[in-house]
């Protein structure tokens, strides 16, 4: 347009100037007309004037019409860009509308990272395996079974040499409703990456799958293997479903070798892993040993490396990992085995050993406990736990369990299970923290006698002297005199609450009794608020009186009191004292 315009005011004052030289022209011929009678004849020197004049405006014609070629020419460049322009628009957006898939599943887990490409029925197909097994079962059926993992070792662990004469291993893959490719594929990374001469047997524990496919197939597949590795595959099938405590055990009766390293089925081990384990265990036998994990995510089955921590527990006897110990940082020695107070649940150890001290306790269900039950038991009566920083296994974490909706039941009833046979004085801990009455439970941990007998024959130490020398960090509170939800006495269906989360306000809401709505009550007056803590890096919220405003708040305790704030409360159960304060526990 302004090409348009410019070239517009150009001609327009060309025109000017032709008009304005052809009206000269004009009244110079009439002057001259009229001055031939009167005027002389022009001399050569006006002449000459009148006829550069004339060239001048001969140039000037030249160059409008040469303005308006160069206009047309512009124009016509112009419509040619546009319409390339218009030509890539729509060739570029010609195989988008092939490439922008619908979504069907937005909101699933899996899609969050993956699957862009993928049609319709691939996604749906995607999409049920996921909720069938909690992973990428789609994408592992693509994967090759013999994948490279990296190297995620600290170089220093190359360094290492270990003896030619290591004991033997039996590794034990327990599984429900696996996918097939993922137990093989743990299966190949054990055979490719254990020395052939050490690895004496697989023992595949099935806890009652119901999945086809892990059957027939399976079998087939065990049968395949044992042809080219004559029997270094076996399979144990449970007629039902036992718990993961049991199927472990299962394995560990069938196993043969000096070694047992018991591991979940979706593991797949890293170059050396067994080498360091293997040389441990020949050094000490009464150690359990762990591997480090690290993490193959549920929908990408990319590895990702996790630092070096230990294993712990609160005090719902919930795994955690906790910081490494500082007497293994001055060590300056990365290898080093690092003392811990627990393991996770995948582990190695002297099979005699693990025996000796009673394998792990059978009367576990489901999932969860098995593991704080045995690191209890080993450190107690006369053994150690140790994480091996240069054995490392990636362990696929999944999205949600295939074999159980809810975990809490169990989690609840086995840590009960611990706390009986392990806890000594300290057992009401765990009764706090899952907010259980301490009498009448109405929980049924099952039968404890074998297991108290156990203790009472391997002639254990106390849980105290495991809390002052094994793990410190878990700190018991001793004067707590009351805990539950606290009610409204005008509304009993409404409960004071953490509140909005982040934040730090608490606030009143329909009660609920989970975690955020938990209250102990200390002998010394604080009101703690939410989850347990109760460890001696972090603090307990304690519900304080900002001394300003309307609003109560919650505080790190310590903090609290640092600064001086009102956190103590007088607060007696009983009719007066609901009456003043409009609150019963
Ligand atoms: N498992 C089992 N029986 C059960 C529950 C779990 O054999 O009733 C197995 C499960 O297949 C897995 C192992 O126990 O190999 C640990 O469970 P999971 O992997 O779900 O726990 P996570 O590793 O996530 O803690
Ligand atoms: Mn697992």
């Amino acid at each position: 347009v302004l090409c348009i315009g410019l070239t517009l005011v150009i001609v327009n004052l060309l025109l000017a100037l032709y008009a304005k030289g052809a009206f000269q022209n004009l009244i110079l011929r009439d002057l001259r007309r009229e001055l031939q009678l009167s005027l002389p004849e022009p001399d050569g020197a006006m002449i000459k004037r009148l006829s550069s004049l004339e060239v001048e405006l001969q140039h000037l014609k030249e160059s409008i019409k040469l303005a308006l070629k160069q206009q047309e020419h512009v124009n016509s460049t112009v419509q040619r860009a546009t319409d390339i322009q218009k030509a890539v628009k729509s060739k570029s957006s010609e195989p988008r509308k092939h490439t922008a898939r619908v979504k069907l599943f937005p909101h699933s887990g899996l899609f969050k990272q993956w699957g862009d490409d993928l049609s319709e029925t691939q996604q749906r197909k995607a999409q049920d395996l996921f909720q069938e097994f909690g992973y990428n079962v789609y994408l592992s059926n693509q994967l090759p079974l013999n994948r490279t993992l990296p190297d995620t070792r600290d170089p220093r662990c190359l360094q290492k040499t270990y003896s030619s004469q290591l004991p033997s291993l039996s590794v034990i893959l327990i599984f429900v409703n696996e996918a097939l490719s993922v137990i093989e594929r743990a299966i190949t990374s054990i055979i490719n990456r254990t020395p052939s001469p050490l690895l004496k047997e697989i023992i595949l524990v099935d806890d009652f799958s119901s999945n086809g496919e892990l059957k027939v197939y399976l079998d087939e597949k065990i049968k395949v293997y044992n042809q080219k590795y004559p029997g270094l595959l076996k399979i144990i099938r449970h007629t039902e479903r036992k718990g993961l405590a049991q199927a472990r055990n299962t394995g560990w009766e069938a196993a043969t070798a000096d070694v047992v390293a018991i591991l979940d089925a979706h593991i797949e081990v890293t170059i050396g892993w067994a080498e360091p384990i293997l040389a441990r265990i020949q050094e000490d036998r009464t150690v359990i040993v762990s591997p480090v994990f690290e993490k193959i995510h549920f929908d990408t089955f990319k590895l990702e490396r996790y630092g070096v921590a230990v294993d712990g527990f609160n005090w719902q006897l919930w795994c955690r990992y906790d910081t490494v110990p500082q007497d293994w940082i001055d060590l300056h020695d990365v290898t080093a085995p690092i003392k811990s107070p627990s393991i996770m649940g995948i582990l190695a150890a002297n099979r005699l050993f693990l025996g000796e001290i009673g394998s792990l306790d059978g009367g576990m269900l489901v999932y969860g406990g098995e593991n704080v039950e045995l690191s209890l038991r080993v450190w107690q009566c006369g053994g150690k736990i140790e994480i091996l920083p240069c054995s490392r296994i990636a362990h696929l974490e999944r999205h949600h369990k295939p074999y159980a909706l809810d975990l809490t039941p169990a989690l609840k009833r086995n840590a009960l299970r611990v706390a009986e046979v392990w806890m000594d004085e300290y057992k009401h801990m765990v009764y706090l923290a899952w907010n259980i009455p301490l009498q009448n439970s109405g929980i049924d941990y099952g039968d404890i006698s074998s297991r108290m007998a156990l203790r009472e024959k391997l002639k254990c130490k106390t849980f105290d002297w495991y809390l002052k020398n094994v793990y410190p960090l878990l700190t018991p509170i001793r004067s707590i005199v009351g805990y539950g939800t606290m009610k409204n006495s005008l509304d009993k269906n409404v409960c004071l609450d953490m509140g909005p989360v982040p934040g730090n306000t608490p606030i009143m809401y329909n009660c609920h009794a989970f975690s955020p709505q938990q209250v102990y009550y200390l002998l010394t007056g604080e009101l703690y608020m939410g989850p347990l803590i109760a460890e001696a890096n972090a603090d307990d919220r304690c519900l304080t009186d900002p001394g300003s405003g309307e609003e109560p708040s919650l505080e790190p305790c310590s903090k609290a009191v640092k600064k001086g704030l009102h956190i103590y409360w007088d607060f007696k159960p009983g009719t007066d004292q609901k009456k003043a304060t409009g609150y019963e526990t």
